[in-house]
């Protein structure tokens, strides 16, 4: 029987496909008949222009309906989905369709769908086997080269049909989308658990608070990044009376705050599910729907993921294993070889522990450790003291040059406040080699488009802090 993913997905479309999928803020639909019509015309277009079983398409557009019905129509050809942000410049592009030899390059999707109306529509799909290739994403790397993350039509699948469990989607549900779909929270993530369900999409194109609010009343449930849930506590608008409709709010792709969390909880009264994943592996660890959500925690592996901490110490690199993590970096064997253990576990970078209760700990990436004076200092740590201080909206603490130290520990908070006090408020509660020597306050930290603090372009700013 064939793996492909594009079969899994339309079997769990509902049996009458004049049910809408994506629900539009004009108030318009597109039902999954249409959908699924897109699709085949995609695949009949591409089959016609010689594309060929693992051959990669890109797109390259704004968020919309007809993007999907590219992305589903590029798996029913049985060819690699490859999703760029449109925010790329022209050189960035250059890059990426360097490396990955696309046959197809999309960036108009509605007017390559209807165009697609000329060919004859790929009524089954082409077959294709578990391990078979379905996309390529790349990593939003901040230090290197962007590495392709090859993930497989069974790793999606297992993923997919894991979280669609987890998360207990029924076809009664209504997704709130308000997430890019260059990025595998909005592409696969929000997607598959939707289509698994055959259940509909209030389809945002972006976050406004605005479409946001509006689309609450319909939604039962919302996916976002953590600068969605601080968006909607700042709007006066975001009433208990607008949540009462949800049933779960689920929230990954960064850090919670836990004054977030408290704060939603408060509001809400809901407690934000924290999940956590990352382009190589989709999602790694889930809070539960029924049970205690715990704030700050990121839960408990997800059924099919082995987890383990590397080291040998209590606090180490997550490790994990598992039909739904990545195969290879794109024609990086050596990178993909350094990053697997010879036991076949991806070392995901991400520092953490595991509680008696099993639930996960995230206390940052790896390459964001700061080593002052010869001491470890985990910048979560750090952050969580500083976060709690009065004027501290939030705190990203980074380690930039230090003649003595090696790296100088540096808090970049957002908010107002008296650094001397700061320092000495941090002094109290941390030994004293993990305090901040200096204190910068910002209005913005500078985030990517998936709401991560962008802690390189911090350390670029403040590395002659310490030179005088
Ligand atoms: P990406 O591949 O762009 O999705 O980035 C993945 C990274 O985001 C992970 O390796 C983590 O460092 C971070 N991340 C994702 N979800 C969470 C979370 N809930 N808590 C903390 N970090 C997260």
């Amino acid at each position: 029987m064939s793996a492909n993913l594009y079969d899994l997905l339309a079997s769990r479309f509902p049996a009458d496909r004049s049910k809408p999928c994506f629900l539009l803020s004009d108030g318009s639909a597109i039902s999954y008949g249409e959908l699924e019509a897109g699709a085949a015309q995609v695949a009949g277009r591409l089959v016609a222009e010689g594309v060929m079983p693992g051959d990669r398409v890109a797109l390259q557009a704004e968020k919309s309906a007809e993007a999907i019905m590219v992305y589903l129509g590029v798996l029913k050809a049985g060819a690699v989905f490859l999703p760029l942000n449109p925010a790329y410049t022209a050189s960035e592009v250059d890059y990426f369709l360097g490396d990955a030899e696309p046959k197809v390059f999309v960036t108009d999707p509605p007017a390559w769908v209807r165009e697609a109306g000329s060919a004859a529509p790929l009524v089954a799909a082409v077959p294709r086997g578990a391990g078979d290739l379905a996309s390529l994403i790349y990593t939003s790397g901040t230090t290197g080269r962007s590495k392709g993350a090859m993930l497989s039509h069974g790793a999606l699948a297992a993923n997919a049909l894991a979280l669609h469990e987890a998360w207990a989607f029924t076809p009664d549900d209504v997704l709130l989308h308000a997430l890019p779909i260059f990025h595998v929270h909005g592409l696969f993530v929000a997607l598959h658990c939707a289509l698994l369900s055959g259940a509909p999409m209030v389809w945002l194109p972006k976050f406004t608070d605005a479409e946001v609010l509006a689309g609450l009343d319909r939604a039962t449930v919302m996916m976002g990044v953590p600068t969605f849930y601080t968006r909607l506590l700042a709007s006066p608008g975001f009433t208990r009376a607008k949540a009462d409709g949800v049933r779960v709010f689920i929230c990954g792709s960064a850090p919670l705050l836990p004054s977030t969390f408290a704060e939603f909880e408060e509001r809400a009264g809901q407690r934000i599910l924290e999940r956590y994943g990352m382009s190589e592996a989709v999602i790694i660890t889930t809070n539960p729907l029924e049970g205690d959500r715990i704030g700050g925690s990121v839960g408990y592996p997800l059924p099919g993921v082995e987890l383990r901490i590397g080291g040998g110490e209590e606090t180490g690199v997550i490790e994990i294993r598992g039909r739904s993590v990545f195969s290879a970096y794109w024609r990086m064997p050596e990178k993909t070889a350094e990053e697997f253990t010879a036991d076949g576990f991806f070392i995901t970078g991400d520092v953490g522990h595991r509680d008696a209760d099993g639930r996960v700990w995230i206390s940052g990436r790896a390459k964001d450790l700061i080593i002052s004076g010869g001491y470890n200092v985990y910048p979560k740590e750090v952050e969580l003291v500083l976060d709690e201080l009065a004027g501290v909206i939030e705190s990203a603490v980074v380690g930039v040059p230090h003649r003595d130290f090696g790296e100088g520990v540096v808090a970049v908070v957002m908010g107002e406040g008296d650094e001397a006090a700061m320092i000495a408020e941090a002094r109290r509660q941390l030994a004293a080699y993990k305090a901040p020597k200096r204190i910068v306050f910002v209005d913005e930290l500078p985030r990517n488009a998936m709401g991560k603090v962008q802690k390189n372009l911090l350390r670029d700013r403040f590395a002659g802090l310490f030179e005088t």
